[in-house]
Parts: C-alpha cells; structure tokens; sequence
C-alpha cells in the first residue's frame, strides 16, 4: 500500500482542490463540481447557485447488463506528449516506490482487460499500481484524488484517478461508479475523455484515465469570464460531435456543464465524468438526474408524460452555449424559481450575443424536446460555420485555442 498511500498522506495538508478553482471569487462561489464525486444530498449544499449546480440525487438506478470484461484501447507505446510540469518524487523515492509496488503487486487483485485485435501495439494487460511512477495531484473529488501518472515500461502519460471503496459504499456510488466505468471504457472519440482501464486493491480503485492537460473547462470560462464567439462555436461544435458519436452508441450523458468537460493539451475539448450517464437502448428513461441549471423541462414533468430521450443533451448545449456566451446559465435564480423558468423556458439572451449565436440557442432551447436541432443540424447552423472551417468541425483549432 505504499506509495499513492504515502503520498495522499503527504499532500493531506495540502489544498489540491486549490489547483483547481480560480481565484475569481464568484467563481469559487458558483463552481460546485458535480460529479460521482459530488453526488450527495441537496441538504448539504451551500450558496443557491452552489445548490443550482450540483448532480441531483439519482432517483431511480436503471439496471445495465453488467459485462464481465471491460475494454481498453489504444495506448501507443511512445508518445508525442510533452509533460514539462511533471513531478516524479526523488530517484530515491521511485526506488523505495519500486520495492513497495513489487510487494503491493501480490496484495492487488488486477483485472484482465481484454484489448481490441485491431492494432499490433496493444496485448492483452493486468495493469496494478506498481507499472506507474505517480507525479503531481492534478485534482481532488469527493471521493479521491487524481494524480499525473506514466506507465514505466512504455512511457504513456495518463490520470491516474484513486477512489476509496469505503466511501463509495457509504455515499451508495457503487453502481454509479460501475456505471461510469462500464460506459466510458467502451468510448473512444477525441472528445470523450478515454478510460484506458481499471484495476482495484482491497481498498481502493484506480480508473487510467486520458490526461487533459489544460484542466477543466470551467476554470477557463470562470477566468475569462465568457467565451469569445469563435472560440465558444468551437467549443460547441466539438461537443455536437461528441454528443453524436454518445448517441450514436445510445449513451445520454445526461450531465452536460462546464465542470464536467475537461480540455487536453491542445485546448481540445474532453467530455469527461459519465457519473449520471446511461446506456439506454431503448433511448428513452425517466430518471431524475443532471444539475438543476442544465435540466431540460421534461424532468419536471410528472408521470407517464416524465419522458425523456437523448433530446436532453440538446437542451443541455443549448444551456452550454448560453453560459459559455454570457458568462451564467439562462436559468440562473433561486432553486425554486429556476425550475419554474425552465418549465416555461423563460429565458432572455442579451443583446451582446450575436444573432447568429442567439438563434442557435433558442432553437435548442425550446420546450418541446421533439422540436429542438438535431446534432446534425447544430453542426450546419450558420453560427458553427461562420466560426469553424470546413473539415475541422468537431475538432480543435489550434490557432484559437493556443491564445488561451
Ligand atoms: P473528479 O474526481 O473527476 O471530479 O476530478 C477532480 C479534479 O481532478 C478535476 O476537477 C480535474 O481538475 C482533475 N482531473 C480529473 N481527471 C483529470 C484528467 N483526466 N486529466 C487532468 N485532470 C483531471
């Protein structure tokens, strides 16, 4: 149990959280990450627009078909990245790091993940803790914590993300977390953050993640305050892409906001945190879920009519789209009024927003959720390709995003 141990100990002081949240005081104020990390009780919630922006307690868990075998893909054994910030513990350190993972190798219980046939780089792969050197922390939820790690023997740079059993068990995440991990480690687009694999000892999990290396989405828009036009098309238009590769393989994430949207080293965007996501076949649940300021207004809606598709990832960029432009979410008000003005979609772009940008929004935004753009169709409105060049729709351009 050595080193992450070790080091989770040392940095226990240490606000990683810090890191991570911008100096922006409203942005402190307003940023409540939701995420399986964050999924607790609306009594203990802080500030209203805290409130407004935490996951909503999972009403009803749909039951997956759980897959005994989970799939990891492509890891190339170099990689063009360039850590300049890494921090590896003392040579030193990695030697007593490599003994303690030699004896923590026997106590781990690794899983096989069975990796596609489709390239000759990849084998099948028992990963455990002893194959990474551990760098800095990049982030904390809830639950654990999320380090910079390299694979020793191949180099490949990645998250390590490390959540503890017991409090998983105690908050009653289980299923979200197995959820999580059965639905993003079956996902590889360039913008869904990959879970290349997972193993587990007896106290704890380990999800390799995809390394973002610009961090989270949301504490560039709090820096900037909003987004420039270009840049926010961009954004959404990668997003479209992403939603539809989801949709496609009929997975509504279901919790769509900047908090859960990393960006990797490029600026490219990552949709990350699949906490509340479902695999739903038959595209249609009624589970209440999501963060009060994205929920779409079929979620309020009572019984047989409590309906809902893929279409509330629709409304969601709509909501995107609006908090990237104008710095807040449409909805933005106490908790019970916020409801009151989604179910009425009661919401007014100011008159700074583009007439482009703003028919883009209400179209998304609109009640009925038959009736809102397609993913299709948000990838030909005027506005995305006004601002993104044909062939790089979808994907990031680089001359934008490296300003930031
Ligand atoms: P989470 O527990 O997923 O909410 O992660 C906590 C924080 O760690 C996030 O807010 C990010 O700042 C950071 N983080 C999580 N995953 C990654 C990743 N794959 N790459 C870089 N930073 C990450």
């Amino acid at each position: 149990m050595a080193d992450i141990q070790a080091l989770e100990q040392r940095l226990e002081g240490i606000s990683v959280q810090d890191e991570n949240q911008d100096a922006n005081a409203h942005g402190a104020a307003h940023k409540s990450k939701g995420s399986l990390s964050h999924a607790i009780s609306l009594s203990n919630l802080g500030s209203q627009a805290a409130q407004n922006r935490m996951k909503l307690p999972l009403q009803k868990i749909p039951t997956n078909a759980q897959s005994k075998t989970l799939q990891a893909t492509s890891q190339t054994t170099s990689t063009t990245t360039t850590i300049t910030k890494i921090t590896l513990p003392s040579q030193a350190a990695q030697h007593q790091q490599r003994h303690s993972a030699e004896s923590r190798d026997s106590e781990a219980e690794p899983i096989t993940l069975l990796l596609p046939a489709d390239t000759k780089l990849l084998k099948p792969k028992n990963f455990h803790l002893g194959m990474f050197e551990i760098g800095k922390p990049l982030g904390k939820g809830k639950f654990g914590r999320v380090y910079l790690a390299r694979d020793r023997s191949t180099g490949f740079v990645c998250a390590l993300k490390v959540l503890h059993k017991s409090e998983l068990q105690q908050n009653k995440v289980e299923k979200q977390v197995r959820r999580e991990i059965e639905i993003q480690s079956n996902l590889a687009h360039p913008n869904v953050l990959r879970l290349y694999g997972h193993f587990h000892d007896t106290k704890r999990i380990f999800l390799i993640l995809e390394f973002a290396g610009k961090g989270e989405l949301y504490k560039h828009l709090r820096k900037a305050q909003k987004f420039p036009e270009p840049l926010a098309a961009q954004y959404i238009a990668q997003m479209a892409s992403a939603l539809k590769y989801l949709h496609k393989k009929h997975v509504m994430h279901r919790d769509i906001k900047p908090e859960n949207i990393l960006l990797g080293l490029h600026g490219e965007l990552k949709i990350s945190d699949f906490g509340w996501s479902v695999h739903a076949p038959n595209n249609r649940r009624n589970t209440m879920c999501g963060t009060l300021d994205y929920l779409p207004p079929e979620m309020f809606k009572q019984g047989p009519e409590n309906w809902y598709t893929e279409a509330i990832d629709l409304w969601s960029l709509g909501v995107l789209t609006y908090e990237f432009l104008v710095g807040e979410a449409p909805f933005e008000d106490t908790m019970a009024m916020t409801q009151r003005r989604i179910v009425r979609g009661d919401m007014t772009v100011p008159a700074f927003v583009s007439a482009d940008a703003k028919d883009l929004i209400t179209k998304l935004l609109v009640l009925d959720p038959a009736k809102r753009l397609s993913l299709e169709e948000v990838e030909s409105h005027p506005w995305i390709l006004k601002h993104c060049v044909k062939g790089e729709r979808g994907t990031h351009q680089k001359s934008l995003g490296d300003k930031r």
